[in-house]
């Protein structure tokens, strides 16, 4: 059992019992034994500073002294007060700091007052039948590093640094121990009958740190009792050593438990906290170790708070015969385990022993879990190994069980392949966002709305979206777009995206046309439809065609558009004797009496005369009459 290791210390403080002079047993009035004599009744200067004692109050004032000799106190329900800066520091390496003889002590440090106790081969403060409690705005420091080699036994012993045979209670203050076996132990135990009566340490709105990293003991050893620690700042540091696996933060037989928003706990060495229970309301709690990190025999209860436990090579929070459970809407815990073996939170270090693990495991808050080995519930009920809060998942994962015998079962989590869950992993109720991210296909066609859990990260639901389209398409001076509309529904509300895909200048996409350079084809020359050219960019949108030429129109020989001789004419002779009828029917006198203007219009005149019935008959006439007028002309001309 635990009590027998400790009666080295005991042994120890014997030792330094024998070390008092005889005076001091026979002095019955005698209260205070201090600077190597009993100290009398009100003040006494010592050095630059004074002591004073008041009998009636039982109280002793230290103000500004440096002993080098140790204090005892006789009698229980002394007060100790310090003022200003104070020392007891035995100058004889054997000696004790603090000694009270009987009953209890309380330690009032005014503000900014310091008492520094060293003792190296013993206590710093003995406190062997009864309570200590210090308070107030000061500091308390206690060292002890000695050692003594004992040649008959052959057994190094050290001391405690602060031994209380009873409860210890700290206020307000702030307590720093240093040393190399236990920094702060209490035990009430009794020898005859080898029992132990609880004890109670309890840490309040103080600032408590104990590095034993000098020894490879525990920074708290606490027999039977419980550690109450509730808006405080504890720091605790013990050795990491492979040989020895003493070296706790806090080593309590009965329960600790953590709470007040100002607590902040930090603990790095060889085990983390051990106790009956393990109850954490509030406050932050950083544990790192190389053993197990946080173990409740009889369970871990996490109900607040920021808890991280982090293990190098055993379980990060364990529960053997009790529940594991961790809830809380703001409760945050993150288990972190390096070993191959053992499982970052589990309720079970034996699931083969029966007494062992069946309180399960329930997980209603966020948890971060690191290691081969994540969580592992072991329960007679399978049902009931790991239990989750509602909407609680590890995003992927689901649960799987195996008999481990006819009483046991294992329950952990695998992946979607069933394999067991390894790596990192968040038990997380997850909760969205409202500012997706959106993921388009290159061409527009497709689109997915992501939303990160903002809980934690640590899973993302991607919705695929609808998309409809519009474009405006490019033309021969412009570049088009066609705007794609993605639109989702998470969580009962519509979110939307737009992604525009630019549609480059189109140099064929002309907008109207005008016709430009179209002619009409004549007997002489081809025709032409004409381009239609763009009214914006004044390209040929489309070419036009030749239009062929047209056909010459003859009439008589000659085209009577171009006046082109008709390849094919033959004259027709009926038609010219029909013609001298007609010229020889005119009158030539009145012709060549008349000038050739007049001729031409005779020949007018004489159009009217004959009724040919056909319009090609009339030319024809005109046309002989103009020669005949012609003739005439020349006649005269020839005459003048
Ligand atoms: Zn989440
Ligand atoms: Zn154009
Ligand atoms: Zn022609």
């Amino acid at each position: 059992m635990r009590t027998k290791k400790w009666a080295v210390a005991l042994l120890a403080v014997a030792l330094m019992l024998c070390l008092l002079p005889t005076a001091a047993f026979a002095a019955g009035n005698n209260l205070v034994w201090l600077n190597n004599a009993w100290l009398s009744e009100g003040e006494t200067t010592i050095g630059e500073g004074k002591v004073t004692l008041d009998a009636e109050n039982k109280t002793l004032t230290l103000e500004n002294v440096a002993l080098t000799s140790w204090v005892d106190i006789e009698t229980d329900g002394f007060t100790l007060i310090a003022k200003g800066t104070n020392s007891i520091i035995p100058s004889n390496n054997n000696e004790l700091g603090l000694y009270v003889r009987q009953g209890s002590l309380k330690i009032v440090l005014e503000e900014s007052a310091s008492l520094t106790i060293s003792a190296e081969t013993s206590n710093a403060i003995y406190i062997p039948s009864g309570d200590l409690n210090v308070s107030g705005a000061g500091t308390l420091t206690l060292e002890t590093d000695g050692e003594i080699y004992d040649e008959d036994a052959e057994e190094v012993y050290r001391w405690p640094t602060l031994y209380v045979g009873g409860d210890v209670t700290i206020e307000d203050a702030t307590l720093n121990i240093t040393g190399n076996q236990v920094g702060l132990f209490t035990e009430i135990y009794d020898e005859v009958e080898d029992e132990s009566t609880p004890t109670e340490i309890t840490m309040r709105n103080a600032t408590v740190n104990i590095d034993v990293t000098a020894g490879t003991n525990q920074a708290v050893f606490c027999a039977l009792g419980s550690v109450t620690i509730e808006d405080t700042a504890l720091t605790t540091k013990t050795k990491v050593t492979s040989e020895e696996i003493e070296g706790y933060g806090l080593y309590v037989v009965g329960p600790i438990l953590i709470k007040g928003e100002k607590t902040d706990i930090k603990h790095t060495g060889a085990v983390g906290f051990d106790a009956d229970s393990i109850t954490i309301e509030s406050g932050k709690v950083d544990v790192k170790s190389n053993g197990t990190a946080l173990l409740g025999y009889n369970g871990v209860t996490i109900t607040g708070g920021t808890v991280k436990a982090e293990s190098e090579d055993s379980y990060a929070i364990l529960g053997t015969k009790g529940l594991v459970s961790v809830t809380g809407a703001s409760t945050e815990v993150t288990a972190i385990t390096g070993s191959e073996v053992y499982a970052a939170i589990s309720n079970a270090n034996n699931p083969s022993n029966p007494d062992f693990g069946d309180g399960g495991i329930h997980l209603d808050a966020k948890i971060t879990v690191e290691g081969k080995n994540l969580i592992v519930g072991v329960k007679k009920d399978a049902e009931a190994a790991i239990t989750l809060g509602e909407d609680f998942e590890i995003a992927g994962a689901t649960l799987k069980s195996e008999s481990l015998s006819s009483t046991k079962t294992k329950t952990y989590f695998v992946d979607e392949e069933g394999n067991a869950l390894t790596g990192s992993a968040v038990v997380c109720k997850h909760t969205f966002g409202e500012t997706p991210t959106w993921t388009w296909a290159e061409d527009g066609s497709s689109a997915t709305a992501s939303f990160p859990c903002t809980e934690s990260g640590d899973y993302t639901e991607v919705v695929n979206a609808t998309i409809t389209s519009e474009t405006t398409p490019a033309t021969c001076i412009a570049a088009g777009k066609t705007v794609y509309t993605a639109k989702v529904t998470f969580g009962g509300k519509e979110y939307s995206d737009v992604k525009e895909i630019t549609l480059a200048i189109d140099e064929d996409a002309h907008g109207e046309t005008e016709l430009k350079n179209a002619k009409e084809a004549t007997c002489t020359e081809k025709g032409y439809t004409g381009d239609k050219v763009c009214k914006d960019c004044g390209k040929v949108a489309e070419a036009g065609e030749e239009i062929p030429m047209k056909e010459h129109t003859f009439v008589n020989g000659k085209c009577e558009v171009c006046g082109a001789d008709d390849p094919n004419y033959v004259p027709d002779t009926s038609s010219d004797d029909t013609s001298s009828d007609v010229s020889s029917d005119t009158p030539s006198d009145d012709a060549s009496s008349d000038d050739a203007s007049s001729v031409a219009s005779s020949g007018t005149d004489s159009s009217e005369t004959p009724d040919t019935g056909s319009s090609s008959a009339l030319i024809w006439l005109l046309l002989a009459a103009a020669c005949v007028g012609g003739t005439v002309l020349v006649l005269r001309k020839r005459n003048a």
